[in-house]
C-alpha cells in the first residue's frame, strides 16, 4: 500500500511550509509557474524513514497523483488554492542516477535520474490534455482525456451519433517540448558513439534549456512502440517523462583530484624537462612535429578568458589549424587529441550529424515541429572541438563559424526558435589543400577553401608539408615500422615479460605522462590564472614593435594586433604548464618561437621574402595591392585623354614605366574585371567602374 495524500500533506507542511507560502503568494500575483521543488536526499529520504522516497521511485504514477493531491491540501497563509501545482523532485540519490546507455526494460515506469548534454530541443507548442468534442448531431460537448501523441476521439454520443468535431477553444492544453539528451562526450573513450534519449517536458519545464546545456533530468521512464499508427511494432523506444530539470555548471571539476594526484602533478610541473614531457605525451606514435605538439599541449592548457571593464570579452581558448599534404598524420593527430583531451568532440567538416559544426534549426519530419540541434562546437563547450577536413564544411557553418570562434556564441533565429548557444571551446582543425598538395609559392588563402576572415581567427596555422629528405625519411620509416612491429608483439605477449631491448623501444612511443594523470594535470592547471610579468610584457612589446617597424612607410605590415592577443594566450598556457601564476620571459620566448616559425611558413611574400600578414590571410600582398592601385590610376588618367576609355597597350606601356611587368599588368587587369572594379566597354579598352 502506498501512502495516502494526507501523508504527503503532512510531509509538505512539515518541510516546505515556507516554500508553499511563497508559491501561494506568486500564484496570487498571477504567476503561472505552479511547481514546488522537493529535495529528495535531504527531505524526502528523511521523512518517515524514507518511505515516501522509496514509493516514489517504485510507483511514480500513483505516488505523483497522491503527492499532487497532498500538496493541494496543504494550507497556506494566503488561502490560495494549490490545485494543479506540481511537486517536482530533485537531487536523487546516486543509485537512482542511471547512465543513458544502461537504461533497460527493468527501469520502465520507474522514477530515475539521467545526466547528459542537451543535443536537441523542439519549439514549445501546446499539447491538448483534455480535448473537447462537439457531437455533430445533438451539439452536446464531450471531453476526452488525451495522453498520447495521436488524438483520441470519443466513441459514441448520448444520442447515438458517432460523428464529432474537435473544439480547440474548449479543450485544455499544456505547453509541451521534446528534448534529446546525449551522454557527455568526455565519458566516451576510444571513439564510442554517444547514446541519447528523448525527454518530454511540459508546463513550467518547457523553454528553459538550450542545446549544449548540461543537465540532470529526473522523471519516469516510458516506452512507446516503434512504427506508425496501424503498424506498431513490439519493439519499443524508451523516453523519459520529465518531472524536473537540474542545470549543471561543470567545468573541469568532474575529475576527482586526490591529494596524491596533486603531489604528483606538482612534482611533474616542477621537473626541468616538463615541456619535453608534455610534447612527448601528445601523440608519441607520430614522429616529429614537435612545434605542433607543443602548440596542441598549450591549447589543452588554454589561455585565460578575460572580461574587460567595458564589457568586452576576450577569449582564452586557442584555435589551431593544420594545413597540409595528404598523409602527414593530420587526422591521426586529431584522433589522438580526442583520446587524451579532458573534454573533446571529434567530427569532420561534412559533419557526422545533421547539425554540423555550429547548430541547425530544422523541421521535424514526423510532427512538423521546429527543432534546434547543437553541432560539434556547442557540444564541445568548455572543451576542445576537433574538426577534420574543415575545408569541406557546410555553407551554413561557414558564416556561423566567425561568430563561434571569436565571440564563442552561436545565434540562431529561425521560425519559432530564437537562441544564443554557448560555444566556449578551442578548435583544432585540419584542412587539405584544394589541389591535393601544398604549394609553398602561393598564399594559403588561395590553397584552402576558407575565407581570409576565418583564417585570421586561428591563433596558429601550421603548414605540414611532406618533403622528401633522406635522413628524416629514414627516421620516420624506422619509427613507423617499429610501431607496427611492437603493436603486434604487445598483443601477443601481453602478460609475459618483455625483453629489455623491447622495453626501450616501447618507452619511445609511450606517452611520457600517463594519459589519466595528464588529464588531471590539465584540469588542475586550468584553475591557475597567470599574469604577465613586466619582463614578459616588454618582450612581447619589443617583438611586436620590431616586426611592425620593419614595415617602413608603404611596405607590407607584417603583424597585426590579433597576433598580439594570440601570443598572450599562448604565453598564459605556457605558464600554466608550470602551474605558475606569473608569465615569465621564457614563456614569451617559447611562444614567440612557435609564432615566428608558423608565420614564416605562411606570411612571407615569396616575391620579396618579406613578412606580410595580408599575404597570409588574403593572398594579396601589400605590394600587389599597391600595384592594383597604380594600374587603376593609370586607367583613370588614360580615360581623361581617350573618349572611349583606356586602351590596353597604353595601360601596359605606362605600367611598365612605373615598374610593373606586362604579365603582372595583364593579371591585374583581369582581376579588376573579375572583381567588377573595371570593365571593358569595347574590346581592348578599359574603364574604372564608378559608383553612381
Ligand atoms: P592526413 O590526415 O594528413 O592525410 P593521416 O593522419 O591519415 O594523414 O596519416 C596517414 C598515415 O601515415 C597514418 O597511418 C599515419 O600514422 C602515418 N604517418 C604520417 N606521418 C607520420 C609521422 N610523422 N609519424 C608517424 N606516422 C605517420
Ligand atoms: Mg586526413
Amino acid at each position: 500500500m502506498i501512502s495516502c495524500p494526507e501523508v504527503w500533506r503532512d510531509f509538505f507542511e512539515k518541510y516546505y511550509s515556507e516554500e508553499i507560502n511563497n508559491l501561494a503568494f506568486r500564484i496570487k500575483n498571477g504567476e503561472n509557474k505552479r511547481a514546488l521543488y522537493v529535495n529528495f536526499i535531504e527531505d524526502l529520504s528523511v521523512f518517515q524513514e524514507g518511505k515516501l522516497g522509496e514509493e516514489l521511485v517504485e510507483y511514480p504514477d500513483e505516488v505523483l497523483v497522491h503527492a499532487e493531491k497532498g500538496l493541494a491540501q496543504s494550507t497556506n497563509i494566503y488561502g490560495v488554492s494549490l490545485e494543479g501545482c506540481k511537486p517536482r523532485f530533485q537531487n536523487l540519490p546516486s543509485t537512482k542516477r542511471i547512465l543513458i546507455r544502461d537504461l533497460r526494460s527493468s527501469h520502465l515506469s520507474k522514477f530515475i535520474a539521467i545526466e547528459g548534454i542537451v543535443r536537441k530541443v523542439t519549439e514549445v507548442r501546446p499539447r491538448v490534455i483534455s480535448a473537447a468534442f462537439r457531437c455533430s448531431n445533438c451539439k452536446n460537448i464531450v471531453y476526452v482525456a488525451q495522453d498520447d501523441s495521436t488524438l483520441r476521439y470519443p466513441y459514441e454520443c448520448r444520442c447515438g451519433s458517432k460523428k464529432f468535431q474537435l473544439v480547440p477553444e474548449k479543450s485544455i492544453s499544456v505547453d509541451s517540448q521534446r528534448v534529446k539528451i546525449q551522454e557527455y562526450p568526455e565519458n566516451l573513450r576510444g571513439g564510442e558513439q554517444p547514446q541519447s534519449i528523448d525527454v518530454i517536458l511540459e508546463g513550467d519545464l518547457t523553454g528553459i534549456i538550450n542545446p549544449g546545456d548540461r543537465v540532470i533530468v529526473n522523471g519516469i521512464v516510458r516506452a512507446k512502440p516503434r512504427g506508425f499508427q496501424q503498424r506498431l511494432l513490439t519493439h519499443m523506444d524508451l523516453f523519459i517523462e520529465g518531472n524536473s530539470i537540474e542545470m549543471l555548471q561543470q567545468e573541469y571539476e568532474e575529475f576527482e583530484i586526490t591529494e596524491k594526484d596533486k603531489e604528483e602533478i606538482i612534482k611533474l610541473a616542477n621537473s626541468d624537462d616538463i615541456y619535453e614531457k608534455v610534447v612527448n605525451t601528445i601523440a608519441p606514435s607520430i614522429y616529429g612535429h614537435e612545434d605542433i605538439k607543443l602548440a596542441i599541449a598549450l591549447q589543452l592548457f588554454g589561455g585565460v578568458p578575460k572580461k574587460l571593464p567595458d564589457g568586452t570579452e576576450i577569449r582564452g581558448d586557442i584555435h589551431i589549424l593544420l594545413v597540409g599534404d595528404p598523409g602527414v598524420a593530420k587526422s591521426q593527430l586529431l584522433k589522438y587529441v580526442h583520446r587524451i583531451a579532458p573534454r573533446s568532440v571529434y567530427t569532420t567538416g561534412k559533419g557526422t550529424t545533421s547539425a554540423g559544426l555550429t547548430a541547425t534549426a530544422v523541421r521535424d519530419e514526423i510532427d512538423g515541429r521546429w527543432t534546434l540541434e547543437a553541432g560539434a562546437l556547442v557540444l564541445a563547450d568548455k572543451g576542445v572541438a576537433l574538426v577534420d577536413e574543415i575545408d569541406k564544411m557546410r555553407k551554413e557553418d561557414r558564416s556561423a563559424l566567425h561568430e563561434a570562434l571569436e565571440q564563442q556564441t552561436i545565434s540562431v533565429a529561425k521560425a519559432g526558435i530564437n537562441a544564443i548557444l554557448k560555444a566556449r571551446c578551442a578548435l583544432l582543425a585540419a584542412a587539405n589543400p584544394k589541389l591535393g598538395r601544398f604549394d609553398r609559392y602561393s598564399p594559403i588563402a588561395e590553397q584552402i577553401e576558407l575565407s581570409p576572415t576565418l583564417l585570421s581567427r586561428f591563433d596558429l596555422i601550421f603548414v605540414m608539408t611532406d618533403e622528401p629528405g633522406e635522413e628524416r625519411d629514414q627516421k620516420l620509416a624506422s619509427h613507423i615500422l617499429n610501431m607496427h612491429q611492437l603493436g603486434e608483439m604487445l598483443e601477443k605477449f601481453k602478460d609475459s615479460n618483455l625483453k629489455e631491448e623491447l622495453k626501450v623501444k616501447i618507452s619511445k612511443i609511450e606517452p611520457a605522462i600517463d594519459p589519466e594523470l595528464f588529464r588531471k594535470y590539465i584540469a588542475y592547471a586550468r584553475n591557475i590564472y597567470p599574469i604577465l610579468s613586466e619582463e614578459a610584457k616588454k618582450r612581447i612589446e619589443s617583438f611586436y614593435v620590431s616586426l611592425r617597424s620593419k614595415a617602413k612607410e608603404n611596405s607590407p605590415v607584417p603583424i597585426t594586433a590579433r597576433q598580439l592577443e594570440s601570443i598572450v594566450r599562448l604565453a598564459e598556457a605556457s605558464a600554466r604548464v608550470r602551474l605558475s601564476e606569473t608569465i615569465t620571459a621564457e614563456d614569451v620566448d617559447r611562444v614567440i618561437g612557435i609564432v615566428k616559425r608558423c608565420l614564416a611558413q605562411i606570411a612571407v611574400d615569396p616575391e620579396t621574402g618579406e613578412w606580410d600578414i595580408d599575404y597570409a590571410y588574403t593572398g594579396t600582398s601589400k605590394r600587389q595591392r599597391d600595384r592594383i592601385f597604380t594600374i587603376k590610376k593609370i586607367i583613370e588618367e588614360l580615360e581623361e585623354l581617350n573618349e572611349n576609355g583606356a586602351p590596353e597597350e597604353e595601360i601596359i606601356k605606362k605600367a611598365q614605366e612605373a615598374g610593373i611587368e606586362e604579365s603582372k599588368t595583364r593579371e591585374i587587369l583581369s582581376k579588376l574585371k573579375l572583381m567588377g572594379e573595371a570593365y571593358c566597354p569595347k574590346y581592348g579598352v578599359y574603364r574604372v567602374a564608378k559608383l553612381k
